[in-house]
């Protein structure tokens, strides 16, 4: 499984210029692919862990939000987009279905995704643990919750 965040080897994400990520959004709303379209560039509003996107005036929506909007599937309050890739960049409307994150919680145990952290996410939720919650920590690496937790409360007494 691909390290969550690396678009592709040795290719650093840059800034979207004006109009490019929209762009992008249009573009992989409307793809009919089963390969996963990652997001390939740095969060619009500085370290946002999950890649965000100008929503006209009504601020930021998640990028895979806004794609499952333009693909006709808009998501009704309380609903988020869940990948059924597990790749947390990955904003393929195929590979995306609107739910909880209790549901999503569920159906990563039951994939047995995510208990698996890499020494590299390891060395990511330490960085993360400075400044986010572990709930946002899960999101942004798609790891458990509790895998998160673990980590990052032992990050904690590292430090
Ligand atoms: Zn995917």
């Amino acid at each position: 499984m691909p390290v969550m965040g690396r678009v592709k080897e040795g290719v650093m994400p840059r800034k979207a210029r004006h109009g490019e990520a929209k762009r992008w959004v249009e573009r992989v709303a409307r793809l009919q692919t089963d390969e996963c379209q990652m997001w390939p560039f740095l969060a619009a509003a500085g370290e946002t862990p999950r890649p965000v996107i100008g929503r006209g005036s009504h601020g930021i929506w998640p990028v895979t939000h806004a794609v499952l909007d333009q693909a006709g599937r808009t998501l009704a309050p309380g609903e988020q987009a869940n990948h059924t890739c597990d790749e947390a960049l990955c904003c393929n409307p195929r590979h995306l279905y609107a739910g909880t994150q209790q549901q999503n919680t569920r159906d990563a145990i039951l994939r047995g995704r995510r208990n698996v952290v890499s020494d590299e996410m390891i060395q990511e939720v330490v960085r993360l643990s400075a400044t986010r919650t572990v709930k946002e920590i899960s999101e942004a690496l798609g790891i458990t919750y509790w895998a998160a937790r673990y980590h990052s409360r032992l990050a904690r007494k590292v430090a």
